[in-house]
């Protein structure tokens, strides 16, 4: 059966070491979402790097940290940013849309509606929606802030079945009694347990951490969406995932 499949791609799964873009990671990942578009799936990519591929653009070392040095990050980079997406869906054919959202245009109903329609259209067009939060834009009231949010609500926004969220860690881990950290399969309620052991992972790439990924889990869970958390460097993880394979760690939701 066809599906709606959100894959978000976060900057660490986007970044070298050098802190440079991995286009060899971009294109794996776009080779297996085309698969899926071939497959007649509907797929909308929620995507971070646009700061990391505008710093990069300005040679700075560091990521930037004020405010507008991030929004000039992002400006730069967002566009060099599509740029490759765009090459890489070319190679398979596929047409894609550059999709730039702030909270202020979810919150409201009829740009919520607009929003919507225009994405199911994209959809439709068997188009991929690109999407990343419109950063230049986007001051502390308007800001979703992290893309792992913007892709829940995103998921909840088209009415999806599925939401992968590509990341550096290769799921949701909690530790045993031991302190060993294992690998949790699969999450079918988000406790106190799991917020605790959720609030003690960080990432250096991105914004989020694991923290951010449990809320994006909760706003599915409510909105009746799988939400799927993987390492997103394993070759095959999207068609594992979409096939119903067990791979990272599975978050069902509410019955
Ligand atoms: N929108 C930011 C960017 O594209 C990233 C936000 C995040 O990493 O969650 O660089």
């Amino acid at each position: 059966m066809a599906k709606t499949i959100i894959i978000k791609i976060g900057s660490s799964t986007l970044t070298t070491t050098h802190g440079t873009l991995d286009h060899a990671n971009l294109h794996r990942i776009v080779a297996e979402a085309a698969r899926l578009v071939k497959a007649r799936h509907k797929v909308v990519i929620v995507t971070s790097g646009a700061i990391v591929t505008g710093a990069q653009a300005l040679g700075l070392k560091a990521k930037p940290q004020s405010i507008p040095q991030k929004q000039a990050a992002a400006a730069i980079g967002q566009s060099r940013l599509m740029r490759q997406y765009e090459k890489a869906f070319e190679e398979h054919g596929i047409t894609v849309a550059q999709v730039l959202l702030t909270r202020d245009a979810l919150a409201d109903r009829r740009r919520h509606q607009n929003a919507r329609n225009c994405l199911h259209t994209l959809l439709d067009e068997k188009v991929v929606p690109i999407i990343n939060e419109n950063d230049t834009v986007a001051v502390d009231e308007i800001r979703i802030g992290d893309n792992d949010t913007l892709a829940a609500l995103t998921a909840r926004l088209v009415g999806a079945d599925l939401l992968i969220i590509l990341s550096d860690v290769d799921g949701f881990f909690m530790k045993d009694k031991q302190g060993v950290p294992f690998l949790v399969p699969e999450v079918k309620k988000i406790d106190r347990a799991i917020k605790k052991a959720a609030g003690q992972a960080v990432s250096d790439q991105g914004t989020g951490g694991m923290l951010t990924k449990i809320q994006a889990a909760q706003i599915c869970s409510r909105a009746g969406i799988t939400m799927a958390i993987a390492g997103g460097r394993k070759p095959g993880v999207i068609t594992a995932i979409a096939g119903g394979k067990k791979f990272g760690t599975l978050f069902r939701p509410k019955a």
